[in-house]
């Protein structure tokens, strides 16, 4: 298949876009000025029921709803297009309305930047001990967008890629110095858009360095969902393939974080030879999706995903609660409800799918875990855990916030039983004002 880019100065020749009514694409005019916009051939001719486009999951995937912007928002900029205003009004606003959506949430840019050699490794974040994340400058975007991306600050031209680097030296020395670190995780945008060539250099440097702590090389990509051909027919497929091989064969763990949010993208011919492929680089395939409104929230498609994933040899790993940012008023789903979901689903399946964790919050003091609701002694409230934490030590600790049916995010819990503050929240705000 032709790899073809759709965005918002092309849509229109999406040949099924007919199907849509004229108000539906002014609506994604809008919209798609604030917010990414961006989709491809593969995701429109073989993932998209477009019969169906107002409820189609993978539609709502790519293509901006009118109700991802607050009301008054969204009728602001019809009025800003329909005015005829020119490019440089037309951005500006947007700004405004990009600057309402809390861009940067859980301290990303601010708080977990290191240094090597008195350089600021902006590419570079270390939150949790044995994880370090590398973002590589040329891994900075995708192969369609997710419409409830938390990183769309960068995709809009708001962040000009503050968070990339090229410079692998850098990343090696770093790791050298951090002993405490086992796994190092390469992610985006989606590292997978790099050049074969690029990839290959970056697998290899890391494998040359030969660094005796480091046990795990994780890749975070969405191309299997979005464009698996990547490992079938581009032309750089097969040096993508053998570079995985590198990494396995030389001992280390690859682990290529899949994300998929529905079971359709499970489904095609291509994802599935490309899921064998990779497979048979010695690499793990393991998966991870935030929970979303209009796209995946009920039970039985998670049950269902998650038993096709195991089917194909993927595990199941992580389930993630939407974070505060964007379109989150859209997508998001209420922690009460996603603590119902995960379980609904999470019993419906056999042990083998049980892999995954979640749901989970990604926010500043670490990876929150809603274990459960219960009651003790009239006082209802959730069970929560550090899955990760910015200090290990709280991880798997059991706590307790009241129980409340409209709470989304970490910020909107409250400690239960008349506890003043949550176990960690002086060592948290130590840590930063220290
Ligand atoms: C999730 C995450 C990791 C990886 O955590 P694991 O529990 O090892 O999967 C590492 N760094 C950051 C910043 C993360 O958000
Ligand atoms: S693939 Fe990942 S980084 Fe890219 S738009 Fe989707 S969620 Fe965002």
């Amino acid at each position: 298949m032709k790899y073809r880019i759709y965005a918002l100065h092309n849509y229109r020749q999406i040949p099924q876009i007919e199907k849509l009514s004229d108000e539906d694409r002014f609506n994604i005019e809008v919209v798609g000025t604030v917010l990414p916009f961006k989709t491809n051939s593969y995701v429109v001719d073989e993932l998209i029921d477009w019969d169906n486009y107002k409820e189609d999951p993978i539609f709502i995937l790519n293509f901006p709803q009118k109700n991802m912007l607050a009301e008054e928002d969204f009728n602001h900029m019809a009025k800003v297009l329909k005015s005829g205003a020119d490019k440089a009004t037309i951005k500006e606003e947007a700004n405004k309305i990009r600057e309402k959506l809390n861009p940067h949430p859980a301290g990303q840019l601010e708080y977990n930047v290191p240094e090597y050699d008195g350089v600021k490794l902006t590419g570079v974040q270390h939150k949790y001990n044995e994880t370090m994340l590398f973002f590589p400058a040329q891994g900075q975007t995708c192969h369609a967008y997710c419409t409830f991306c938390f990183r769309w600050p960068q995709f809009t031209n708001m962040d000009e890629m503050k968070f990339a680097m090229k410079e692998i030296d850098y990343v090696i020395g770093y790791l050298k110095e951090h002993p405490e670190i086992t796994d190092v995780l390469i992610t985006g945008g989606d590292p997978m858009v790099m050049k074969g060539k690029i990839i290959d250099q970056y697998l290899t440097a890391l494998v040359e360095a030969n660094i005796p702590h480091l046990r795990n090389i994780r890749i975070g990509s969405k191309t299997l969902g979005f464009w698996p051909y990547r490992y079938l027919t581009d032309d750089d497929a097969d040096m993508v393939l053998n570079a995985f091989k590198k990494v396995t064969d030389a001992g280390l763990s690859l682990a290529f974080m899949a994300h998929f949010n529905h079971y359709r993208e499970l489904e095609t011919e291509a994802v599935q030879q490309a899921i064998k492929k990779i497979r048979a680089t010695g690499a793990q395939i393991r998966t991870q999706s935030p929970l979303l409104n209009h796209i995946n929230a009920k039970p039985e498609i998670w049950s269902t995903m998650w038993q096709k994933q195991v089917q194909l040899g993927i595990i199941p790993y992580y389930m993630f609660i939407a974070r505060d940012t964007g379109a989150q008023k859209y997508f998001g789903v209420s922690l009460a409800d996603a603590w119902e979901i995960f379980q609904k689903a999470y019993t419906k399946v056999s042990g083998i799918c049980r892999t995954v964790r979640g749901p989970s919050m990604s926010c500043t003091p670490g990876k929150v875990r809603i274990v459960g609701v219960t009651e003790v002694k009239g006082e209802k409230a959730f069970v929560l855990e550090f899955i990760q934490g910015r200090n290990s030590d709280w991880v798997a600790r059991p706590f307790f916030a009241k129980y409340s049916n409209k709470a989304l995010w970490m910020d909107d819990l409250q400690p239960a039983f008349n506890q003043e503050e949550f176990f960690f929240d002086q060592e948290l705000s130590d840590m930063f004002l220290g």
